[in-house]
């Protein structure tokens, strides 16, 4: 996720390794390419110039040139305006007091708002009872998209009668179903277009003024990018937005909605789309993008991902172990589980620490090097994965033996194991802000 700008951030910090102090030039070159990166990444030049500024205003002053290690100073000012100018902290949906409480998602056509309403609805499942409804009377396929979709999640769905000229009457409809059927949350799927036009703003509006949304959401697609900025304007302009989902982070994007959506509409990201099924929802957060922008990995969204897919527990022991700066080869091995359960091995690596630098090593990643590693700890006794420091010459030629490789993958994995287990232990304070490793700007990161 946004690449352009992480790659770009990579390659200043690396030249910028190794010196004492930095001078007004070095910051100035840096500044350059933050520029250059933000500009590529396809942030609005406005939000680039004030963003530079205020970072450079930092830089050059006492915190960088005063410091021993410029490099990681200059990082943590990065971060602390790249997240800030997101929106520093997650913003949640708000629930209404008296139910039931509505949301009116809206946005273009494509933008993944019918796939965003039933995200939402199993996300606050089963806390609250969702119900879906379905308003574009102009596309019956939009309809039984929504339908569809809600069915397969098991949330609760409302259409229009065959022929249904009136939206508002559609509205009405759905209340009185959710009442009826004790549906404390009503989630109404707008008519999409493909320019936001006069017609869909009165409608959209009408529909506001009938029902009273505790939330307007607009889903914007990221990759659009700065088209997405433009969306978000004017839509707000006519709305009064409460939020934003932002969909398809998962792809390519490039960032750039992003970083400009909160600074120019003011109106805050609350939720990040991440993929085609109805469960990749999370909530967006500053820091955490902040994070993988600048490809720092991001500890907390696997612990997280990982807890929500395994079963039997096995997660919560690695996330206990991850509090208790504790990274054993038993870990390891779950992940490596977990890993080849979760899918698109390169999308859950972006979110590990040190990986975010191995763009373009992904040969690396083939599933025999993965199956391999796996066998050596699977070849280690309890004690020794528990314990990896007991494991020394006989033991390593013994589980080479059992594990059908050589002493010296034995040797590479554990080399591979410690690396790893040291930026787990810098990462495992979650919710504790930024630390910066030492060795962030070095090392090969970490291969199967
Ligand atoms: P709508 O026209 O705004 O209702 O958009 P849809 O919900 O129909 O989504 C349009 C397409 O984008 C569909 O193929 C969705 O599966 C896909 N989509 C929606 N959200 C995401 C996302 O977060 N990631 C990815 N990869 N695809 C998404």
């Amino acid at each position: 996720m946004f690449d352009a700008i992480r790659e770009r951030l990579d390659s200043i910090f690396k030249g910028l390794r190794g010196k004492g102090r930095l001078t007004g030039q070095d910051v100035d070159v840096a500044m350059r390419e933050i520029r250059r990166g933000l500009l590529e990444a396809d942030v609005d030049y406005k939000v680039v110039r004030s963003l530079v500024d205020s970072i450079k205003a930092r830089a050059v002053g006492r915190e960088v040139l005063e410091s021993i290690t410029p490099a990681n100073q200059i990082t943590a000012i990065v971060y602390e305006e790249l997240s800030a100018l997101m929106g520093t902290e997650p913003v949640p949906l708000k629930i209404s007091p008296k139910p039931p409480t509505v949301y009116l998602m809206v946005g273009l056509q494509g933008g993944g708002k019918t796939t965003s309403a039933v995200k939402i609805a199993r996300k606050l499942s089963p806390a609250h009872k969702p119900l879906v409804v379905a308003c574009d009377l102009r596309r019956p396929a939009a309809v039984e998209q929504l339908r569809i979709l809600a069915e397969q999640s098991k949330i609760g769905f409302y259409g229009p009668e065959k022929g249904e000229k009136d939206v508002l009457a559609v509205v009405r409809g759905a209340v009185d179903y959710a009442a009826s059927r004790l549906h404390d949350l009503i989630i109404l799927d707008t008519a999409g277009r493909l320019h936001a036009d006069e017609e869909l703003m009165d409608e959209l509006a009408a529909m506001k003024n009938l029902l009273p949304p505790a939330e307007i959401l607009l889903v914007v697609d990221a990759m659009t990018g700065q088209e997405a900025v433009k969306v978000a304007s004017s839509f707000h302009e006519k709305l009064s937005l409460t939020g934003v989902v932002l969909s398809k982070l998962d792809g390519d994007a490039r960032g750039g909605a992003a970083l400009a959506i909160r600074q120019v509409t003011g109106v805050p990201v609350k939720l990040a789309g991440v993929g085609e099924g109805t469960d990749a929802l999370e909530v967006f957060d500053s820091k955490r993008m902040a994070q993988r922008i600048m490809g720092m990995g991001d500890v907390m969204g696997l612990a997280e991902k990982i807890k929500e897919l395994s079963e039997g527990g096995a997660a919560e022991k690695i996330a206990e172990n991850l509090k208790k700066k504790k990274f054993t080869l038993e870990d390891l091995l779950l992940q490596f589980e977990q890993i080849e359960k979760m899918g698109p091995l390169e999308k859950v690596l972006e979110m590990m620490p040190g990986f975010g630098r191995m763009k373009g090593a992904a040969g690396d990643l083939d599933p025999k090097r993965l199956g391999r590693s796996r066998a050596i700890i699977q070849s280690m006794t309890l004690e020794e994965r528990r314990e990896p420091a007991i494991i020394k010459g006989s033991r390593r030629r013994r589980i080479a033996a059992g594990s059908g490789t050589t002493v010296q993958m034995v040797n590479q994995l554990l080399a591979q194991y410690e690396q790893m287990r040291k930026l787990w232990k810098q990462f495992g304070k979650g919710g504790k802000g930024l630390r910066l490793p030492k060795g962030l700007f070095g090392g090969g990161g970490f291969k199967f």
